[in-house]
């Protein structure tokens, strides 16, 4: 997965800007965030769409919403409300190709999504 730019974050041959990370699971700072708090929680393997997900990987999947609950409260982003995204294939605008949940949050969001 050389390519993979989230795998090279994982493995620290791309720079990002980390605010977890445990045996699993890494969570970084977006780089064109799309609201105060952006954060991105991925698993460090590589799993390409959310289609790719096996049921052995739902307590992985279970956990990324862990970390992102995790993430929001240290963000303080918590108690006001947030966000998490999930986008899975192109017409969602899925851009990177390895499984990611977006936290967003720090400001009034709208709906329906665009
Ligand atoms: P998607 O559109 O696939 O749901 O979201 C991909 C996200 O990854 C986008 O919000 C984009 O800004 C972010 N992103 C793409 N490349 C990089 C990168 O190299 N570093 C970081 N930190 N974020 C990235
Ligand atoms: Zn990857």
């Amino acid at each position: 997965m050389r390519e993979c730019v989230f795998c090279q974050i994982v493995r620290r041959e791309s720079p990002a800007y980390i605010v977890y990370e445990d045996d699993s699971t890494i969570a970084f700072k977006d780089i064109n965030p799309q609201a105060p708090v952006h954060i991105l929680v991925i698993p460090k393997r590589h799993i390409r769409t959310l289609l790719d997900i096996q049921s052995s990987d739902e307590p992985l999947l279970g956990h990324l919403f862990s970390v992102a609950n995790t993430v929001a409260r240290e963000h303080g982003i918590a108690q006001r409300g947030f966000r998490l995204v999930m986008n899975c294939g192109l017409e969602s605008g899925q851009s990177v190709w390895h499984i990611h949940l977006h936290v967003l949050g720090g400001r009034k969001m709208g709906w329906p999504p665009g």
